[in-house]
């Protein structure tokens, strides 16, 4: 599973990408971007983002 992301939402805080216990969250520019190979769906990013721009299928 892939957590999706709502790039018009993001703020680039990066708070997502301290949360990640795999390391599958990165920025680029005004965004976040993940690397699909490593996400495992584990949700700990949609938990900390302070603007609800992330969301994982099934969760
Ligand atoms: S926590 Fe939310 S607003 Fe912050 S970088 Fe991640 S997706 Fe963007």
């Amino acid at each position: 599973m892939v957590v999706k992301i709502d790039e018009d939402a993001c703020i680039a805080c990066g708070l997502c990408v301290d949360a990640c216990p795999v390391d599958a969250l990165y920025l680029e520019g005004d965004f976040v971007q993940v690397y699909a190979d490593k996400c495992e769906g584990i949700g700990d990013c949609v938990a900390v983002c302070p603007v609800d721009a992330l969301s994982c299928p099934g969760k």
